[in-house]
């Protein structure tokens, strides 16, 4: 099959691979049938996250049909259209237990490497690094899924690609980070960021009370899609955000905000974050930095 594979710093190549096959009996595998280019992708192509290898299948937004299923699978059959959420669950462990599906104990056998850098390690995630388990990646054609009784989501009918496939990642993403808010009525959020997954928390946090949502951007077309989601909006290069907010907000401020803002966007603390990231898992021989 053909796969986009991580080559080294700033650059990814696709190539053809072996297609993947059921290793274990509670797997799946799905022809791919669209997937997204992640924000956190990002920090793989610009070198940012230690561990990677060259010919990683990269990828963790992706949705498909079944086309294989493992011996143990009950709940997925084969045609199934599906999305497949990017965390790697169990389903059995103390956290899946507690629907923390994304710290599952047992999907990540790499995570020393992510106590190294992180002090705790998340569950496994696909197509993110051998700190995060080394799993495939789905900006591939096919994916094998492992545990897909328990991530897999069955896609109602009659739903496009295009109005489901956010939900592996950013659409969650943004809700959780409204969520988080605790948004009661008549709240102002602000909001710094309009990019894909800021789309979704504005309108999340309408969908959860919010009153008004302010969104803070300097790019137009970002901007503009906020305001078609209901949002007020400040361009940071033409106002002073901080006396913006209290302007608009009778002199108190946002009720809650949300950082919506990728990680290479911050501009300065990269460097920092390199170097600590290249000690903490330098002893493990798979290292490969390339910067
Ligand atoms: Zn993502
Ligand atoms: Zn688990």
């Amino acid at each position: 099959m053909k796969a986009v594979c991580w080559q080294g710093a700033n650059k990814v190549e696709v190539e053809t691979v072996p297609d993947p096959k059921i290793i274990n009996p509670g797997d799946a595998v799905i022809r791919i049938t669209s997937t997204a280019i992640c924000g956190s992708d990002l920090h793989l192509y610009d070198g940012f996250i230690p561990t990677m290898e060259q010919g990683d299948i990269l990828g963790h937004e992706f949705m498909g049909e079944v086309v294989e299923v493992g011996s143990e699978v009950k709940r997925i059959k084969v045609g199934d259209r599906v999305v497949n959420p990017f965390p790697i669950a169990c389903g059995h462990c103390f956290f899946c237990k507690q629907t923390l599906t994304s710290l599952c104990d047992n999907t990540n056998p790499n995570a020393f490497m992510a106590e190294a850098l992180m002090g705790y390690s998340p569950s496994g995630i696909f197509g993110y690094s051998h700190m995060l388990g080394g799993y495939a990646g789905g900006q591939a054609e096919y994916a094998r899924v492992p545990h897909a009784d328990v991530g897999l989501y069955k896609i109602p009918n009659g739903l496009t690609d295009e109005q489901v496939l956010f939900l592996s990642d950013i659409f969650p993403t943004g809700y959780m980070a409204a969520e988080n808010c605790d948004i009661k009525p008549g709240h102002v959020v602000a909001i710094w960021g309009c990019g894909p997954v800021a789309q979704f928390a504005i309108r999340s946090a309408f969908l959860l009370g919010a009153e008004r949502v302010i969104a803070i951007d300097r790019v137009p077309e970002r901007l503009q899609m906020a305001k078609d989601g209901g949002a007020e909006v400040l361009n940071f290069e033409q106002v002073d955000v901080g006396e913006a907010l209290k302007e608009m907000t009778g002199g108190r401020g946002p009720d809650a905000v949300m950082d919506a803002v990728g990680m290479e966007s911050h501009g300065l603390g990269l460097e920092g974050f390199y170097d600590k990231a290249k000690q903490a898992v330098g002893s493990a021989q798979d290292v490969m930095i390339e910067k």
